[in-house]
C-alpha cells in the first residue's frame, strides 16, 4: 500500500521517527527527478555528487613498479642457501648471494636497455617501472655493494652502477613478486570506478586524479530557500526588543545547508502574519528546490501555518513521537514547472520546530536524508543486517553501539535524542555522556555534541553500562 503524507490520520496519531521517514520517502521519490549537471574542474569538486560513470582510462598503476628503494631481479636466477656462495672470512655456507649490478632504473627515469639476465640485478627506486626480466625487488637494508674501487654499504644511490657488484642477505626469504606493485592493481583499464551519486569525498577526488581526469561531471547542487518565523525573532546585529529573542535557527540552518554544498537562499525573518507567510512562500518556492522554516508549527500557531499554506501548496502537520521536535509540518509548494522536465511543480517544504534544538535534531532526522536523496546521491552498497536501501532512514547519520556512562532517561513513547560527548570511562571503555541540560531551548548543548543519544521508544530509563545506541554526527556533521 502506498502512504500518502497528506493522509488525514497522521495528525491525528503519533508518528514513529521511522514512520515519518518512509511516508516522507515515498512523497520524495514521486517528485525526484535527476538533478541537471555540469562538469567542473576537479579542484572545485570535492564535495560535489557525481554525475556520470566514471570508467578507467588506464591501470592505476600504469606500470609494473618497484614498492621499495633496493634492486630489482628475478626471484627464479637466485641461488638457495645451500648452493649460496661462501663469504664469510671462515669460509662456511651462507644466506648469501653475490649478483652483478647492470644499471639503474629511477622513478620518472625508466631503464630502457636490455632486460636482466640470470645472476643479474639492476638498482631501483620506489615508484620505477620494473625493468624486462625482472619480477621481485630486494630492499636496501639487504644490500651491499662492492664496486670496483672498494666495498661500500649501498645507502645512497649512484648514477652509474654498470660493472657494480651487490651482496644480497637473507636470500633464502626472499619471494617472487615481493616489493613489487603490479600494473593495475589498484584500478584495471576498463573497469568501473565510480557510478553517478558518488559523494565526492577527499578520497574520491584522489581516485579521479589517479585516472588523469581533469574535470567530471557533477549535479548541479539544490538551492533551498530559509526562513525563520516569529514577531519576537530578531536578526542578530539589531536591538534585542522587550520579549524579543535572537535568530539562531537562521543560522544553524543555512550552515548545516552549506555543510552539504547546498546553494542558500536566506530569505530573513517572516512576522506572524498569515498573508506574509504564503506571499513569501509562493515567492521562495518559484526560486528554490525545497523551502524551510522554523517557528509556527506548534500547538496554537499550526492553523496559522496551516492556512498560509493551504493558499500555495498541501500541507501535513505530523506530530511525531520524538524529543525534541515533536510537531513538524511537511507540504508540497506550489511552483511554475520549469520548461524543461528537471522540475515537478512541486516543491517540497519542511516546516521545522522553532526551538532551536529541535530545529537542528529534526533536520539531522528528517530534512538531510531528503536533501540527499534529492541532490541524487547513491550510497555505496554496504553489507549490513536489515540495512533497506529504499528508505530514506539509510541517510541519517551514521550509527554507532556505545555504553552508556551514566543513567539516562525518558518517556518510553518516543524516542529521545539526547545530545552526547564520547569518553574513556575509568576501565578504558568508551562510553558516552550526556552534554549537560537537555531542554530543546538549550542550544549550548548542542555545542559539545559529538553525537545524538538514541533513547528507544518503550525504554524509559537506560541504565549506566548498558549499551546504546548513538548517531554520529562527526563526518559530514555539525562538529
Ligand atoms: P514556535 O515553534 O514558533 O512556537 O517557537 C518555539 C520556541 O522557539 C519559542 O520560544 C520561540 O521564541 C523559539 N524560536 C522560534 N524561532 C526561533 C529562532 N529562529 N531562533 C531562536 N529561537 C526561536
Ligand atoms: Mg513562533
Amino acid at each position: 500500500m502506498s502512504l500518502s503524507c497528506f493522509d488525514p490520520r497522521f495528525g491525528e496519531r503519533m508518528l514513529s521517527v521511522d514512520e515519518a521517514l518512509s511516508v516522507l520517502g515515498e512523497s520524495l521519490a514521486g517528485v525526484m527527478r535527476t538533478p541537471r549537471s555540469e562538469r567542473v574542474a576537479l579542484a572545485q569538486a570535492p564535495g560535489r555528487v557525481l554525475a556520470e560513470t566514471v570508467i578507467s582510462p588506464l591501470d592505476v598503476p600504469a606500470q609494473t613498479n618497484a614498492a621499495m628503494d633496493g634492486i630489482a631481479l628475478a626471484q627464479a636466477s637466485l641461488p638457495d642457501a645451500e648452493s649460496g656462495e661462501p663469504l664469510s672470512d671462515r669460509g662456511e655456507l651462507s644466506d648469501h648471494c653475490q649478483l652483478s649490478v647492470i644499471g639503474s632504473s629511477l622513478a620518472g627515469h625508466p631503464w630502457t636497455g636490455r632486460a636482466l639476465a640470470a645472476g643479474e640485478a639492476m638498482r631501483i627506486t620506489t615508484g620505477a617501472a620494473l625493468p624486462a626480466g625482472a619480477d621481485t625487488v630486494v630492499m636496501q637494508e639487504q644490500l651491499e655493494y662492492r664496486s670496483t674501487q672498494g666495498e661500500g654499504q649501498g645507502e645512497g644511490l649512484i648514477e652509474s652502477d654498470a660493472g657494480e657488484r651487490v651482496v644480497i642477505e637473507g636470500v633464502t626469504s626472499i619471494r617472487r613478486g615481493q616489493n613489487v606493485r603490479q600494473a593495475g592493481e589498484d584500478i584495471a583499464r576498463g573497469s568501473q570506478v565510480m557510478a553517478p551519486g558518488q559523494w565526492l569525498t577527499p578520497a574520491a577526488v584522489g581516485v579521479l586524479a589517479s585516472l588523469g581526469l581533469a574535470e567530471v561531471a557533477v549535479y548541479r547542487p539544490l538551492t533551498v530557500a530559509v526562513f525563520s518565523t516569529g514577531d519576537e525573532v530578531t536578526a542578530p546585529g539589531e536591538t534585542l526588543p522587550a520579549g524579543g529573542i535572537y535568530d539562531a535557527n537562521r543560522f544553524s540552518l543555512v550552515a548545516l545547508l552549506r555543510d552539504q554544498g547546498i546553494e542558500v537562499l536566506d530569505l530573513g525573518i517572516l512576522s506572524d502574519d498569515e498573508a506574509s507567510v504564503s506571499a513569501a512562500l509562493r515567492d521562495a518556492a518559484t526560486r528554490a528546490d525545497m523551502v524551510i522554516t522554523s517557528g509556527g508549527v506548534s500547538v496554537g500557531e499550526a492553523d496559522h501555518v496551516r492556512s498560509a499554506l493551504a493558499a500555495c501548496g498541501e500541507l501535513a502537520l505530523w506530530r511525531i513521537a520524538m524529543r525534541p521536535g515533536r510537531p513538524l509540518a511537511f507540504g508540497m509548494l506550489r511552483a511554475t514547472p520549469a520548461a524543461d522536465a528537471s522540475s515537478s511543480g512541486q516543491v517540497p517544504f519542511f516546516g521545522l520546530p522553532g526551538n532551536p534544538v529541535a530545529t537542528m535534531v529534526t533536520f539531522l532526522q528528517f530534512v538531510l536524508p531528503a536533501l540527499r536523496l534529492l541532490s541524487g546521491q547513491q550510497r555505496l552498497a554496504k553489507a549490513e543486517a536489515g540495512a533497506s536501501a529504499t528508505t530514506l532512514a539509510q541517510w541519517q547519520a551514521p550509527r554507532l553501539q556505545l555504553i552508556a556512562g551514566e543513567t539516562l532517561r525518558s518517556r518510553a513513547e518516543r524516542i529521545d535524542y539526547h545530545r552526547g560527548q564520547i569518553v574513556l570511562d575509568d576501565q578504558g571503555r568508551q562510553v558516552v555522556m550526556t552534554t549537560g541540560r537537555q531542554g530543546s531551548g538549550i542550544l549550548t548543548s548542542m555545542l559539545l555534541a559529538e553525537c545524538l543519544i538514541e533513547i528507544p521508544a518503550g525504554c524509559a530509563t537506560l541504565h549506566a553500562g548498558e549499551p546504546v545506541m548513538v548517531q554520529w554526527l562527526g563526518s559530514r556533521g555539525i562538529v
